[in-house]
C-alpha cells in the first residue's frame, strides 16, 4: 500500500534495490535515519527518516548544511522501504534512478513531538539526529506554493542552532560512504556503473564538491 508507488517504479529482477517487505521486524525501538547520496541524472542526496513502516524519503539536491542559516531544498519523494535503509550500489541504465547510490550517512532520528502523522500534516518536523555525519537538532518544513499532491511537495532542511552547528562543509569534507568508505566513483567501479559519471559527484581535486561549487562570483559552476 504505501509502497505502491515505489514498487511501480522499479523491476526487481533487474534493479539491485530491495523489494521490501510489508509486515517488517525490527530487533531496536530506534526509528532508522539514512542519507544516501545517489548520482542520478543530477548529484543529490536522499534524506530518510522511518516512520510507520517505511522510510519518508526527501531528495536534496545540494544536500544537509551544518549552518543553521542556510535552508536546503528537500522534495519529497515516495515512501521506501525500511530495508532500503543499508543499500549502496549500482542502479542499472534504463531503470528508475539510474546511477549510483552511497549510503552516506545513518543512524537513527527521534521526532521532537511524538505524534509525526501531525507534525507531517502541519507541515512541520523538529527532530534530533544521531547519525555517524549528522547529529543534533534539526528541521523539515514545509513550504508554501508548488505542489498540491502530498507526495511531491517542497521542504527545506535546516540545521538548527546547537552545538553540532558548524561552518564546515560536510558534504565536501566527508565525501566517503560510511558503510564502506569508498567514493562514487569506487562503488561504480565495483558495480559496474558509469565510473566518470559517478565521479561528477565526488569532490573535483580543487576543494570543492560539484554539488555545490559556486565560483568567486557566485556564479555557479559550469559542468566541464
Ligand atoms: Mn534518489
Amino acid at each position: 500500500m504505501k509502497l505502491n508507488e515505489y514498487r511501480k517504479k522499479r523491476e526487481f529482477g533487474t534493479t539491485p534495490e530491495p523489494r521490501g517487505s510489508d509486515d517488517v521486524r525490527k530487533a531496536s525501538g530506534s526509528l532508522i535515519y539514512a542519507v544516501q547520496k545517489h548520482m542520478a541524472s543530477r548529484l543529490h542526496y536522499d534524506f530518510r527518516l522511518e516512520w510507520s513502516g517505511v522510510l519518508l524519503s526527501w531528495a536534496v539536491p545540494k544536500g544537509p548544511s551544518l549552518d543553521p542559516s542556510v535552508k536546503r531544498l528537500a522534495m519529497q519523494t515516495e515512501d521506501h522501504p525500511i530495508e532500503y535503509s543499508d543499500f549502496e550500489g549500482v542502479i542499472p541504465a534504463g531503470q528508475y534512478g539510474a546511477g549510483t547510490v552511497m549510503l552516506w550517512d545513518e543512524g537513527t532520528w527521534e521526532p521532537d513531538d511524538a505524534d509525526v502523522d501531525a507534525s507531517l500534516q502541519k507541515g512541520e518536523i523538529k527532530f534530533t539526529l544521531r547519525g555517524k555525519k549528522l547529529q543534533g537538532a534539526w528541521i523539515l518544513v514545509r513550504t508554501r506554493g508548488f505542489g498540491k499532491n502530498p507526495l511531491r511537495s517542497t521542504w527545506l532542511l535546516i540545521k538548527h542552532r546547537d552545538q553540532y552547528a558548524s561552518g564546515k562543509d560536510v558534504t565536501l569534507e566527508e565525501p566517503w560512504s560510511v558503510a564502506s568508505r569508498r567514493l562514487l566513483a569506487d562503488i561504480a567501479r565495483d558495480g559496474g556503473g558509469e565510473v566518470e559519471r559517478a565521479s561528477l559527484g565526488d569532490p573535483d581535486g580543487k576543494g570543492r564538491n560539484p554539488a555545490s561549487a559556486k565560483s568567486a562570483s557566485g556564479r555557479k559552476r559550469r559542468p566541464s
